[in-house]
């Protein structure tokens, strides 16, 4: 199998390095590439995800944007009567996870020559974007919505990116960033399939740090799908060399007031349910109409996890559980967590995830404790 863009609506092919990230047909891309692990190789190499260098689709003589990202610690903990490892993702240089996504995408666009980046988000995709554009000394600039929380809003415009406020939804965001990125690349954590080859090596880590064994189950949020593809890829390609022997179950987390993928799956439905997205606490992962969120029912299903979902309440005990034992993330990470008392007895050995810092949602941390939970 070559190393190429497919569509996954119509299958036209494109090649791997030059900048594309949508079909001619409007379809969206996925990524071809055949990785190698040199496990020898890998062990001797810093503790960053290009220790998998090999496994990860850049030009040979290409350099990475590296911020030192990757190899987060995993740590045992006992919560809800459940022993899970925890890997912690909120560690990254900005602060989430989206930081394996970023810095992929973006060594791959200055491979590329690409000079300008557009990306459009409601926090962490844009904050990580920007920090590595601004590594890479590519100008970038973040559309989101007006109401973005101000944390978000000056991380990005530290970096040093343009921020461009949009009034009115997320769709006005989405609507505005599409126009900008007619000319411009757009380095968007969805539809662009570079950033779930970098997402992919959450898989990989955790199966290194667990002795080169796959974990029984990983339970993880989602709202677009970039953590959940992501481990869903990676833990494919190391099935595919033959590193484990099967896929772990995937266990994927909404939150009740905006669950469309919990309720399809309900439904046995292939895509998205439509539905009247509520507010939650766990904003990172509040997206009504996920692009890919048919591939996401698809992963769930072929590994033969679930999908579960909580409600605010649980998710603001999970989370005052996390910081009463010295674990400060935002709420959205806490939704796993929550999670955990649904997960089925005979769902073996555990890894989740904290996905995001808590240091990035003061205000609405804050909030969080004055109600009463
Ligand atoms: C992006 C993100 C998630 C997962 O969101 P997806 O929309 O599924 O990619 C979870 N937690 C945090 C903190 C995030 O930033
Ligand atoms: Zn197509």
């Amino acid at each position: 199998m070559s190393d190429q863009l497919v569509c996954a609506t119509c299958h036209a092919a494109y090649p791997l390095y030059k900048p594309r990230w949508r079909c001619a047909c409007g379809g969206l891309l996925d990524l071809q590439f055949t990785p190698r692990f040199d496990l020898g190789a890998i062990a001797s190499r810093p503790p960053t995800l290009w220790r998998y260098r090999e496994a990860l689709p850049l030009p040979a003589e290409a350099r990475p944007v590296t911020l030192g990202e990757g190899f987060t610690p995993i740590i045992e903990i006992t919560i809800a009567g459940r022993t899970v490892h925890v890997k912690q993702e909120q560690l990254a240089p900005s602060g989430s996870y989206k930081d394996r996504g970023a810095t992929l995408l973006i060594s791959a666009a200055r491979a590329m020559g690409v000079a300008d980046v557009v990306e459009d988000s409601s926090g962490n995709a844009g904050a990580a974007i920007a920090a590595y554009a601004a590594a890479a000394a590519i100008n970038c600039e973040i559309f989101v919505p007006a109401n973005t929380s101000p944390e978000k809003v000056a991380q990005v415009r530290a970096y040093g990116a343009a921020i461009n406020l949009v009034p009115g939804s997320r769709q006005d965001t989405a609507r505005a960033v599409w126009e900008a990125a007619q000319t411009r690349y757009y380095a968007s954590h969805v539809w662009n399939p570079l950033f779930f080859q970098g997402t992919k090596t959450f898989a990989y880590e955790v199966c290194e740090q667990l002795g080169w064994r796959g974990p029984d189950a990983v339970l993880l949020p989602v709202g677009n799908g970039t953590l959940l593809l992501g481990a869903y890829l990676g833990f494919r390609d190391l099935l595919g060399a033959g590193l484990i022997d099967h896929l772990p179950r995937l266990f994927a987390v909404q939150a009740q007031r905006c669950a469309p993928l919990a309720q399809a799956a309900r439904l046995n439905a292939d895509q998205p349910a439509a539905i009247v997205s509520q507010p939650t606490w766990a904003e990172g992962i509040a997206i009504a109409t996920p692009i890919r969120g048919d591939q996401c029912l698809r992963a769930v299903r072929d590994s033969g996890g679930a999908w579960l979902m909580v409600s605010e309440d649980q998710i603001a005990q999970a989370w005052s559980e996390l910081a009463g034992r010295g674990y400060y993330v935002e709420p959205t990470s806490a939704a796993t967590i929550a999670a955990l008392p649904h997960l089925p007895s005979d769902a073996g050995t555990c890894v989740t995830a904290l996905t995001g810092h808590g240091l990035k949602s003061t205000a609405k941390n804050i909030t969080m404790l004055k109600e009463p939970i």
